[in-house]
């Protein structure tokens, strides 16, 4: 009788060390979930920013940055459809800017 109260407290003590195992197991999923979300947190901060900054031309998007000569320029496409800030090019002829993701091309003046 005594055996078997020693066996039951084995048992216990087994069972015990699975749900630790298990909750360990559990608390490192949460950890990366948690840096996952701070990750897209930041992210999303960032682009939070970046919308109160843009000024849409009617051709493309500007944003101004203090202390830098003229504005950057980006693809509306791009932007509008992924969140993606892709900066224009000007074509060869000087006519139009291209967007190198999307291929949009739109007149400059
Ligand atoms: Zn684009």
């Amino acid at each position: 009788m005594k055996e078997l109260g020693k066996i039951e407290m084995l048992d216990q003590v087994l069972d015990l060390q699975g749900t630790l195992l298990e909750i360990q197991q559990r608390q490192s999923e949460l950890m990366a979930e948690l840096d996952r979300m701070k990750e897209e947190n930041r992210t999303l901060k960032a682009e939070l920013l970046s919308v109160g900054e843009l000024e849409f031309n009617g051709r493309v998007y500007m944003r101004h940055t203090p202390g830098r000569v003229g504005a950057e320029l980006f693809c509306q496409v791009c932007f509008d459809k992924d969140r993606k800030l892709i900066r224009v090019q000007t074509t060869e002829d000087g006519q139009y800017w291209r967007c190198l993701a999307c291929q949009t091309t739109v007149r400059q003046h």
